[in-house]
């Protein structure tokens, strides 16, 4: 019995002296597929083969400025994991083909419907100043109107909400804005799940919907983590926001300069 047990002492720790490889940073089923989901999203990965997953992991991490291994590492994961933009961070992945620009300065906007988290003079205030951030910069303007075919329609929604392109609850993804054009484009929806504030606690409506605006005029995402068209939110002093110069270039290329 002892020659037994001491036998089967003596196999478990040739079994654990046997070289295993063992990754160096374990996935977990669940951020293998939230890992799979992101790049589908906003790396347009259409192939869930070994060499494409890391390829994507890859380019994020570019885009993003971290280390580029290719692995999905915990600072790699706590990236995907920050809440963000909706829209996709390539290019190629455009709702309309070309660079689309609105083709006059003068444009209207409405809001659709309001968040029942902040008072609707909160809101529209909000509203107002995040165009403020883009027409202070190009010889855009922006007019509040009550109707309906307003070229920037601007929703709050959860889940499904009428596009092809549902939110996901709290946290993740908090709105998604169109490019320039007609019916759906240039309109910007909320996800009605996040706690939307005037503040730096939840999410500050300003500067979500300033970054989502952006969109709404035709710009893309940016690398540069100082700029307000960068995919992830973080919350900075509102009073004193400004654009950043790579903003304003993006901008200006588009539509020019103040006059
Ligand atoms: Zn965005
Ligand atoms: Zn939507």
């Amino acid at each position: 019995m002892l020659q037994a047990i001491l036998l089967v002492i003596v196999s478990l720790s040739c079994i654990q002296a046997m070289p295993a490889p063992l990754p160096q940073d374990p996935i977990s089923p669940s951020d293998r597929m939230f890992a799979e989901q992101y790049l589908d999203t906003f790396y347009l990965m259409r192939s869930k083969s070994k060499n494409t997953f890391a390829e994507k992991i890859k380019e994020m991490q570019k885009f993003f400025g971290m280390s580029v291994t290719g692995r999905l590492d915990s600072d790699t994961m706590a990236m995907m994991k920050t809440p963000r933009c909706g829209m996709p961070d390539i290019a190629e992945f455009r709702q309309f083909p070309g660079n689309p620009k609105w083709t006059k300065t003068r444009l209207t906007y409405s809001i659709v419907n309001y968040t029942p988290d902040l008072s609707r003079q909160v809101v529209d205030t909000a509203i107002q100043r995040a165009f403020g951030v883009w027409s202070n910069v190009t010889p855009l303007q922006f007019t509040k109107v009550s109707s309906g075919d307003a070229d920037i329609l601007i929703r709050f929604g959860a889940r499904t909400h009428g596009d092809s392109s549902p939110f996901d609850g709290p946290s993740g993804v908090l709105a998604h804005a169109y490019g320039p054009g007609r019916g759906i484009g240039g309109d910007a929806h909320f996800d009605e799940d996040e706690r939307w504030t005037s503040s730096r606690t939840g999410f500050n409506l300003f500067l979500v919907a300033a970054h989502e605006f952006g969109h709404s005029l035709g710009l893309d995402h940016s690398t540069d983590p100082r700029a307000l068209m960068f995919p992830t939110y973080h919350y900075v002093d509102t009073q004193a926001f400004r654009l950043s110069q790579d903003d304003i270039n993006g901008i200006q290329s588009i539509y020019g300069r103040r006059q």
